[in-house]
């Protein structure tokens, strides 16, 4: 049983494909290969024992064959506003945090590329937490198929990679994965609906601007000289921002930054001013997020009147701006914060990045 192939973790494609041979090698009608493949993810079912609209013999054959394994929800948390966070325990003990936020009509689910994250952003808890592993394809596209099996289910309209981890330092798991979450045989959720956030890893930029599906970009800048950018994420130093900016400008998609306002450390006037010039480089969206109240690692969140002063700052310089508001503020809906608790350890800061999320 020990080499049963992982259904999940291949494209639709590929999936379909091993079916296929696997029913012409059964002497099964090919029809069944495309019966069991809308069940991997369209319309996902539980188990390969679940499919009761297959005959049982047919059913104990795939499962001696194939394997669709699950993630385990450890923790739930539902937010007053209807944010909601998961804790996903994976097979080998380690955990991810899954969020999915409502948002009139569009439901968006914030999933995670890596367990951890070894990049030590100054205001991240999961950063503070230290590098697990990089996740599997069928891991992070199985985030959403997690919420699709639950009753009621969670039905995602928008996919922003924006939880645990960094999906560029992931790419390869990542690119199977936007495949499944993408494709019409798989989740078959529009690729404008589906976003990676990154702190700009440049070769993994440069692979996702070489996909032909229109996918989009959004760019964590934090601050907008190396100095500062430095301080709060030490990548800066492998990838500064000239490298970053120059990068965004030739994704041929309209690209989003994402800037967490800290009170007294990137939100002066000075920072918009040259946030503002950054941006309209590139003709990039900003998305200012505010620091979940609270935290700690020596940050505290803008006050509203230096947030708006910052947004007014950005438009007038032409420059389109989203304010977030705050989301999930009565769960651990930051970024690792749910991990950190029910881990016991202590988060150092609370930033929203990945619990507020919109996507211009
Ligand atoms: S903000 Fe994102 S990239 Fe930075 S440490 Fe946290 S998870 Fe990693």
């Amino acid at each position: 049983m020990a080499d049963r192939i992982n259904l999940l973790d291949l494209g639709p494609a590929d999936a379909e494909a091993r079916l296929r041979e696997f029913m012409a090698a059964s002497r099964e009608a090919p029809y069944r290969a495309r019966q069991v493949a809308r069940r991997l993810w369209r319309s996902p079912a539980p188990s390969l024992a679940a499919l009761t609209d297959l005959p049982l013999a047919l059913r104990g054959a795939l499962e001696a064959e194939f394997t669709l394994p699950r993630l385990t929800v450890a923790a739930r948390q539902r937010s007053v506003d209807g944010t909601e966070k998961f804790l996903f325990r994976l097979a080998d003990g380690e955990a991810i945090e899954t969020v999915a936020i409502p948002d009139g009509g569009r439901l968006t689910l914030c999933i995670s590329s890596q367990a951890g994250c070894a990049l030590q952003c100054a205001f991240c808890a999961t950063g503070a937490m230290g590098f697990g592993r990089n996740l599997a394809p069928w891991e992070i596209a199985g985030q959403v198929r997690e919420v699709m099996l639950l009753d009621p289910p969670i039905m995602p309209t928008n996919i922003v990679f924006m939880g645990m981890g960094e999906p560029l330092m992931n790419w390869r798991a990542v690119d199977v994965a936007l495949t499944t979450l993408n494709d019409p045989a798989g989740i078959g959720i529009g690729a404008r609906h589906i976003t990676v956030s990154t702190v700009g890893v440049l070769p993994g930029i440069q692979a996702l601007a070489a996909r032909p599906e229109q996918f989009r970009l959004a760019i964590s800048v934090h601050a907008p000289s190396d100095a500062l950018r430095q301080r709060l994420m030490p990548i800066n130093t492998k990838y500064p921002l000239a490298a970053v900016i120059d990068a965004a400008r030739t994704f041929v998609r309209r690209v989003t930054f994402e800037y967490v306002l800290l009170g007294g450390v990137n939100d002066r006037g000075g920072d918009a001013t040259a946030l503002a010039a950054l941006a309209r480089q590139c003709g990039a969206f900003v998305n200012l997020i505010p620091l979940h109240p609270g935290g700690t690692g020596g940050f505290t969140p803008s006050t509203p009147s230096a947030t708006a002063a910052f947004a007014r700052s950005l438009r007038a310089r032409g420059v389109e701006v989203a304010l977030r508001k705050s989301r999930g503020m009565d769960i651990s809906a930051a970024c690792g914060q749910l991990r950190v608790e029910r881990l016991g350890r202590r988060a150092p800061g609370r930033p929203e990045e990945h619990a507020d999320i919109h996507v211009a």
